[in-house]
């Protein structure tokens, strides 16, 4: 599968991976590693420019009715381990996950592009939801309720609810996937993931750690290819229970009404248009950090990313002098590369996105203050952008933009902050920068969003819960909070007692 072309780098970065066994192009079913049936394949590009750097299965409905078979054989064996039993296979896949957070973290900078530093973090925050689960597996009890009558007792179970269905996205290909697996595993649930088609390396290698950890044959595996024909299967099947997904709006609605009819629950991390709200009062260096970070790291594909920066007017023209100086910093190029701050976009389509938004808030008035345009590296690169005069109706600031642009709105008020950020069908994370304490507070409850971050850009941790209000989706992920989904609720009631 190697391209004769491939570069040094690549080369050099696949032999590694090759060699400590975690390079795997094969889908996983029932603890085998898999080709498609019919011998199909997909090519995986690397986004900084073009290389093939493998290719993998392209899987449908067949390999995915099999992986569903094969979760849920492993269920009854893996639902009755003892707690003590799973936690501690869970334990293992955190230490080996660490273990080789560097070669994983090269895998995912090499198939996503974002910078290595950034990737590296993120195996390590996918290591941390399999290691907080790992402990939130002993925790998984139900309650005694204190019976109206003498002769009753009543119980409350809680079981895990079955096969779990996990669809991710390319913009976190691993830390998706834990923040799933690692609460469907700890609850007893066995799953099929299905990792995207951008991204499928950085699964497979989990995947392989998860085996050498002493995680059964058929607990955990994984099918990629067509994605409407894997999802399909999912949701048709009465053995999956449940279907948990993060990705776009339009696809998680989609999957929604599929699985209203087995009726299976569903969890939902969509899509948001962060704002990011800078008042008057604002540490200036505290509000141009957070927002450069929330705005700019992973070049703009985070659900979480701020989508909108609402500035006050008093504070205007520092931000923005103090803001295009930090952007002027970062540094555009291969992930791979040393010093490199900005990767490229996903792939082409993404480029003609972004650069569609940009064009159009252009044509309708915003003022380009920095970038605006692809950047001359080519391939999937683009400048970094600062875009000023932006109006709340334009598309720029009600689509998600998913890429390395800074659309600026200017207000006057709080309220009127207030109405601009709330003025979306989104809802999942929102900023503020203030210095006074109950603007803090009263921002942090007017905010309609399932996150919010008072004088912080990074905010997403394993033990807080994620999730979004509106259309930014249902239920939570992570913390204790991201057990709830993966459990069925037991009433017993024992009589003639
Ligand atoms: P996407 O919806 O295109 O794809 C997500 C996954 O769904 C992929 O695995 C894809 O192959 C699969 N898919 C696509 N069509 C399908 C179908 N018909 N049936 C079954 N599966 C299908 O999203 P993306 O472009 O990969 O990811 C970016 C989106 O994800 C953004 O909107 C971003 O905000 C969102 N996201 C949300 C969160 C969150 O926690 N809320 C986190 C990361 C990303």
């Amino acid at each position: 599968f190697l391209s004769i072309e491939m570069s040094m780098q690549t080369l050099s970065v696949v032999g590694r991976l090759r060699n400590c066994g975690l390079l795997k192009t094969r889908g996983l079913i029932g603890g085998k590693w898999t080709d498609a049936y019919d011998g199909r394949t997909i090519q995986v590009n690397n986004p900084a420019d073009g290389e093939v750097i493998a290719t993998v299965p392209c899987m449908g409905e067949m390999e995915t009715k099999d992986a569903i078979s094969a979760a849920y054989d492993a269920f009854t064996h893996w639902s009755k381990l003892t707690a003590a039993d799973r936690s501690s296979r869970l334990r293992n896949w955190y230490n080996l996950l660490i273990a080789h957070k560097q070669e994983i973290g090269q895998l995912l900078t090499l198939e996503q592009g974002k910078p290595l530093r950034e990737a590296i973090a993120e195996v390590a925050y996918a290591a941390r939801f399999i290691e907080l689960f790992a402990e939130e597996a002993k925790r998984v009890y139900g309650d005694i309720i204190p019976s109206p009558l003498p002769n009753r007792r009543l119980f409350v179970l809680k079981e895990p609810v079955g096969v779990v269905g996990a669809i991710t996205p390319w913009n976190f290909p691993i830390a998706m996937i834990a923040r799933k697996v690692g609460p469907a595993l700890a609850c007893g649930c066995t799953v099929v993931i299905k990792p995207s088609e951008l991204t499928p390396l950085t699964a497979l290698a989990a995947a392989e750690l998860a085996l050498q950890s002493g995680i059964p044959p058929g607990v955990l595996n994984v099918v990629m290819g067509d994605p409407p024909s894997i999802g399909d299967s999912l949701l048709e099947s009465t053995q999956v229970r449940k279907i948990t997904f993060t990705g776009s709006t339009g696809v998680g609605k989609k999957l929604m009404a599929g699985a209203s009819e087995t009726v299976k629950k569903v969890s939902l991390e969509l899509g948001g248009n962060a704002p990011c709200i800078i008042f008057d009062d604002a540490d200036l260096e505290l509000a141009v950090k957070g927002s450069l970070s929330t705005k700019f790291n992973n070049t703009g594909q985070q659900c979480v990313c701020t989508n909108r920066i609402l500035v006050q007017e008093g504070i205007y023209d520092r931000f923005i002098n103090a803001y295009s100086n930090a952007v002027q910093n970062l540094k555009v190029g291969n992930g791979l590369s040393e010093g490199v701050t900005q990767g490229p976009l996903i792939n082409e389509a993404a480029v003609m996105k972004v650069d569609s938004l940009v064009q159009d808030a252009i044509s309708k008035g915003a003022k380009v203050i920095m970038g605006g345009k692809r950047h001359s590296l080519g391939f999937s690169f683009y400048e970094p952008t600062i875009i000023g005069d932006v109006r709340n109706e334009m598309p720029i600031a009600r689509e998600e933009v998913f890429g390395p642009v800074a659309p600026i709105i200017r207000f006057k008020t709080e309220e009127e902050a207030i109405q601009i950020a709330n003025d979306t069908n989104s809802g999942l994370a929102a900023y503020a920068f203030t210095n006074c304490i109950q603007r803090s507070w009263r921002v942090s409850e007017a905010l309609e969003y399932g996150m919010v971050g008072v004088n912080e850009g990074s905010i997403s941790t394993e033990v807080a819960p994620f999730g979004g209000y509106k259309q930014s989706g249902l239920g939570r992920e992570g913390s204790k909070y991201g057990l709830d989904d993966y459990l069925e609720i037991k009433y017993v009631c024992m009589g003639n007692m």
